[in-house]
């Protein structure tokens, strides 16, 4: 077997952080925790119960109620969030060690995600000294202000991709706007989700203000959506997860911001500029190991330009190197887990009998153990397949063609999902009124997934509810009161 680096120092225990304090599970459970490539436990992780989330929710309720964090001025908190930001940067090295070593993913991707993470916190910092509210005046009548307060203790569930950096998109503005937190994150994945503790003692968040129980997201999730003293939830996951997490709020009626899956597609026109498309829907769908939320794993190609798309594409996606992930030549490393390994093994298998197998269709040579599956690429594949219509999370890419502007249309919006979509044309009035009639969050037009913070982040339809980015973030993670005033 290929040489496997294994990071130095690697916990063998991995434990909540509540209250300023490292503890284990208030039952003595753990879980296993495994590394992708061999697939043994590296680690047991302390399995979070309701006791747990219990403790962890009354240390955030009391640095909320009596704490300083949600009285602290916005530049006070943003001081704070600066120096996180900084220590966050710094461990950028050490970050994508461990991220590559727990995840799977190539180690020239985990790379920048520690640089992501601090930006969220940079950005979230700077919006919170920005933000203004309204004042209205009725002359003669009356002066009205908006006075915006935190909500309370935030609950934060987050999954396995890019976990820390994930993460960081939720800490950064339920901190900056002065909530405490109780973070769950993936059970997949929870080695760097240890490290906020650290950071965030040493940046000076005072204790009880982030907290983190790790487990199963049936015990310690659950829990943390059924507390009656947690306010918001802000859940990224599957949507069947979404659906069950909306049910179990519903008791408490609590906020909710849910970004889900997607099917998203990627539309090449026949007067699109073919090598910045292929060369982008490569990157947009074996990138991440294609355990990407926004992944374009279905490519719509106009009908005058599909043979030669379907044959330079694949052609591509045959040298794309899949091997350890630790190796700076990897493009593709293993998949996360065996059992998500399974889930994408068998979509191959199905894709076998929905489409044209063009390149892929299993494990690469020379990698018979380990979560690894080549870039897989299936042409002539029909609106109604399964590997069409449903999530694979993994390297593998559906493509379909079609006649004419009203026919990509109707297959872009032909799924449940609706996070992302991307539009590869050289005609400006088309690329926007296609964008205008895509049934899809976020749209980019030729180009690549590239967010700009200030702007929306979510799905519709079974993608997400509500939206994420810049105003949109502080909006949810505060309440806005209106104060009237008769004159
Ligand atoms: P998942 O839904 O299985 O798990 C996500 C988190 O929810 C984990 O922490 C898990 O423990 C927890 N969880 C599971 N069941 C729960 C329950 N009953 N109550 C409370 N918490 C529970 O998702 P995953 O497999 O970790 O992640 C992959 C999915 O996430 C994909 O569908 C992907 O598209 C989606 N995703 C979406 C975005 C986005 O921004 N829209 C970003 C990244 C990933």
């Amino acid at each position: 077997m290929a040489e496997h680096y294994i990071p130095d120092n690697l916990p063998t225990r991995i434990r909540h952080y509540i209250d300023g304090e490292f503890v284990d599970s208030v039952s003595g459970r753990t879980f296993d925790v495994l590394d992708p490539v061999s697939n043994e436990t590296y680690a047991t992780a302390a399995a979070g119960q309701k006791e747990d989330i219990d403790l962890a929710v009354a240390a955030a309720r009391k640095a909320f109620t009596t704490g300083p964090w949600p009285r602290m001025k916005p530049r006070e908190r943003a001081r704070v969030l600066y120096r996180i930001a900084d220590a966050v940067e710094a461990q950028e090295a050490r970050l994508a060690q461990l991220e590559t070593f727990d995840t799977g993913l190539p180690i020239t991707q985990a790379k920048g995600q520690a640089l992501r993470a601090a930006e969220n916190f940079r950005f979230f910092a700077d919006l919170i000294v920005a933000q203004f509210d309204d004042a209205m005046k009725v002359p003669g009548a009356q002066i009205n202000y908006v006075n915006r307060k935190p909500i309370g203790v935030a609950g934060l569930i987050t999954p396995w991709n890019t976990p820390f950096m994930l993460e960081s998109w939720k800490l950064a503005p339920a901190l900056a706007t002065g909530n405490t937190v109780v973070l769950k994150p993936a059970e997949f994945t929870p080695l760097s989700a240890s490290l906020w503790a650290k950071i965030f003692q040493d940046a000076g968040l005072p204790d009880g203000v982030f907290n983190l129980v790790n487990g199963l997201g049936e015990e310690a999730g659950d829990a943390l959506v059924k507390h009656p003293d947690v306010p918001l939830i802000s859940f990224t996951g599957e949507t069947t997860t979404g659906k069950t997490i909306f049910r179990n709020a519903a008791e408490n009626l609590k906020g909710l911001s849910m970004e889900l899956g997607g099917k998203s597609p990627a539309i090449i026109f026949a007067d699109a500029d073919l090598d910045a498309a292929i060369d982008s829907t490569l990157f947009g769908v074996f990138s991440l190991n294609g355990e990407r939320c926004t992944a374009g794993s279905r490519i719509l190609v106009h009908r005058d330009i599909y043979e030669e798309f379907c044959d330079k594409y694949a052609a591509r996606a045959k040298k794309i190197v899949v091997g350890d992930p630790h190796d700076p030549t990897t493009e593709v490393g293993a998949l996360v887990h065996p059992e998500h390994y399974d889930k994408v093994a068998r979509y191959v298998e199905i894709g076998k009998s929905e489409g044209r197998l063009l390149a892929g269709g299993g494990r690469p040579e020379g990698r018979p153990t380990g979560n690894f599956i080549a870039p897989t690429v299936f042409a002539d594949v029909a609106p109604d397949a399964r590997i069409f219509q449903e999530e694979i999370f993994g390297p593998v890419v559906a493509i379909t063609p079609f006649a004419d502007d009203a026919e990509a249309l109707a297959l872009a919006n032909n799924t449940r999902y609706g996070l992302a979509g991307y539009v590869w044309t050289n005609d400006l009035t088309r690329a926007h009124t296609f964008a205008q009639n895509l049934e899809a969050g976020m749209v980019w037009l030729n180009s690549h997934n590239v967010r700009d913070l200030r702007t929306p982040f979510g799905g519709v339809k079974a993608s997400g509810l509500g939206h994420e980015g810049g105003y949109r973030s502080i909006d949810f993670y505060t309440d806005q009161q209106a104060v009237h005033i008769s004159i």
